[in-house]
């Protein structure tokens, strides 16, 4: 707000001399008026116009900003996703059972759990340490 005295007529008698004047027919002083305080409240008009756009921006940068983050966040839960699935559970091989040959010889091991072939000097007390 300005502290200087204003030398504009008031809003409201500048209102009450274009409705005189629009009663008495007189429609280009109206015009003339209208353009007058368009002139005279420039300043207010295009700061209320400025003020009204800046909102305006401001929201779809708020909006463009929350896009991105929405987007980040699908991307976490994608790479946690991956992550997931890249780093299954360990398997320790613990119900790994023992492959005998013809003979009786244990010859291999195998883990039903994950389908992993083992080494016959494979134990399951081996897969425990
Ligand atoms: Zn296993």
């Amino acid at each position: 707000m300005s502290t200087r005295p204003s030398t504009r007529p008031s809003g409201w008698r500048v209102v009450a001399l274009g409705a005189l004047l629009a009663m008495g027919g007189a429609w280009q002083a109206v015009a003339i008026l209208v353009l007058l305080a368009a002139v005279l409240w420039a300043e207010e008009i295009w700061g209320a116009l400025a003020r009204a756009a800046g909102a305006v921006r401001a929201r779809a940068r708020a909006r463009r900003r929350l896009e991105l983050l929405e987007d980040r966040l699908l991307d976490l839960q994608a790479a946690m996703a991956l992550q997931g699935q890249a780093l299954p559970a360990p398997c320790a091989h613990e119900q790994a059972v023992p492959v005998p040959a013809v003979g009786g010889n244990v010859v291999a091991w195998l883990c039903p759990q994950c389908d992993t072939q083992l080494p016959a000097d494979f134990s399951t007390l081996e897969a425990a340490r």
